[in-house]
């Protein structure tokens, strides 16, 4: 067994794994450093940092399928990711002061009309409800520090030395710092040894694993491309999917091809179409008003593909964006509408293309535009009153940020063994899997 764990974030990952730990006798030291705070002095606007990081102020929602948030079950096959993921659910059941007020919402089951040309992606949800999240924090770390757990807080953890297994934060040398005038202070470069290191660093240290992977040069996973449009049409078309399932996901996959879609991000209501710059260029997003003043009765959704097996997924997707761009913008088709207007009133700015400049977009996509064209097809006989009246912003792209290559078997560093990745630091998206990741080291450790 390892006697000296360092975890470097207090997220939902780390803190998950240091109870792992507890909960076996774990008899060695076990130290987290968090750049935020302790749950008791963690102010309301900190809404990345502090013990149970990002997780700790989110809205509490535990999604509860393999199919949702990073990729889980690859490393560990399906049946242990659940079985991980309901040990999460327990340790958030545990800290509640009302554990009987944590409830799982059932999905309704897949309404006959979709099928057989889409799925719709229904998944339960565990509700640990965001007001008692704070409290969750308060028991949980009471109950890491009653075990032995040191914390250290406040301090960022600025370098590490993978070969000599080092963590290296600044540290206000106070008696030093006594004899200084007021406001000043004398700070060392403080280095903790580590026999097993866990980064669970979250987005907010998505940086610094950036920088890490740059400077140890680590391998990273093969990602996919996740490109596509953004889908407008009037609310009434999709209301029938709508009453069954608000914030629909329609999916369809081609697993020989190694292409799936997805309708991203549903809107309704107050929905409108907003223009995204990334790396300078335009691609579109979508988003909803709650206010009933901005009501204009749309509905718009990414309709995302996820392509498999090209080789350079950022270079590949960028070319495509920056070919759809034209005049400083992106693009807008439609059988019969035209753009629609932002919340604030001004025209989507996007350069409304015909069908013959629409071919042109299915050549600069490779090919790939096809799983789009049938997919909106596809919608044409679901939704049958759809037919014309729709419209397609053109791009939609997600750059996916490089993810360090790990052994399955552990998450640790294929180039340095006792270097674990974990949560969204490993691209976990979520509370669930990143606490099951985290749960899953713990349990190699105390093999
Ligand atoms: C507003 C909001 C709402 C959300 N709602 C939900 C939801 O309802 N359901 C859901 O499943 N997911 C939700 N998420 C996402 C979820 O919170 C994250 O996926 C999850 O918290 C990731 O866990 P983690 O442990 O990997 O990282 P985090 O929970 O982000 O923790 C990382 C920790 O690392 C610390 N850190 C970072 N860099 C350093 C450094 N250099 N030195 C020291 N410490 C460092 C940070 O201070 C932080 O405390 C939400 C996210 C946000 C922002």
């Amino acid at each position: 067994m390892s006697k000296n764990v360092v975890i470097i974030g207090a997220g939902v990952a780390g803190v998950n794994a240091a109870t792992k730990l507890i909960d076996n006798n774990f008899d060695g030291k076990i130290t987290i450093i968090d750049m935020g705070k302790d749950p008791y002095i963690r102010p309301y606007e900190e809404v990345m940092t502090g013990f149970l990081g990002a997780g700790g102020w989110s809205d509490g929602k535990l999604t509860y399928h393999t199919a949702i948030g990073g990729q889980l079950s690859k490393y560990c096959g399906d049946d242990k990711a659940m079985e991980l993921m309901d040990q999460v659910i327990e340790n958030f059941k545990r800290f509640h002061p009302k554990p009987e007020a944590v409830q799982c919402s059932n999905p309704i089951e897949e309404p006959d009309f979709i099928k057989p040309y889409f799925g719709l992606r229904l998944f339960p949800v565990w509700h640990v409800g965001t007001d008692y999240l704070h409290e969750i924090g308060k028991n949980w770390y009471d109950f890491l520090v009653e075990n032995g757990v040191e914390f250290i807080w406040e301090t960022k953890v600025r370098d590490i030395d993978f070969d000599n297994n080092k963590v290296y934060y600044p540290e206000v040398a106070e008696m030093d710092s006594a004899e200084l005038p007021d406001g000043l202070q004398w700070v060392y470069t403080r280095a903790l040894e580590y026999d097993k290191l866990i980064f669970g660093a979250g987005k907010s240290g998505i940086d610094f694993g950036k920088q890490l992977a740059e400077k140890y040069e680590l391998p990273t996973e093969p990602k996919s491309v996740q490109i596509g449009v953004r889908f407008e049409a009037p609310q009434k078309h999709f209301q029938k999917l709508i009453d069954v399932s608000y914030d629909f996901k329609l999916y369809r996959k081609f697993e020989d091809a190694g292409v799936s879609l997805r309708s991203f991000c549903t809107n309704n209501n107050a929905a409108y179409v907003a223009v995204e710059q990334t790396y300078g260029d335009h691609s579109y997003n979508g988003h909803a008003k709650k206010d009933e003043k901005y009501r204009n009765d749309m509905t718009n959704f990414g309709i995302l593909m996820e392509i498999n097996g090209i080789d350079e997924p950022f270079t590949w997707s960028r070319n495509v964006v920056q070919s759809v761009n034209k005049e400083g913008t992106g693009l807008y088709y439609s059988p019969s509408r035209r753009p629609s207007t932002t919340s604030e009133g001004v025209n989507v700015s996007a350069i409304q293309i015909n069908s013959q400049e629409l071919d042109t977009v299915r050549e600069q996509f490779e090919g790939y535009f096809q799983y789009i064209d049938d997919f909106i097809a596809d919608m044409k006989k679901v939704f049958p009153t759809l037919q014309h009246d729709w419209g397609i912003y053109i791009p939609e792209v997600k750059y996916l940020s490089p993810e360090p290559l790990v052994n399955y078997n552990n998450l640790s560093l294929t180039k340095y063994g006792n270097v674990h990745f974990v949560g969204d630091a490993l691209s976990a998206r979520g509370i669930t899997v990143s606490g099951a990741q985290g749960i899953y080291v713990a349990e190699d450790l105390i093999k």
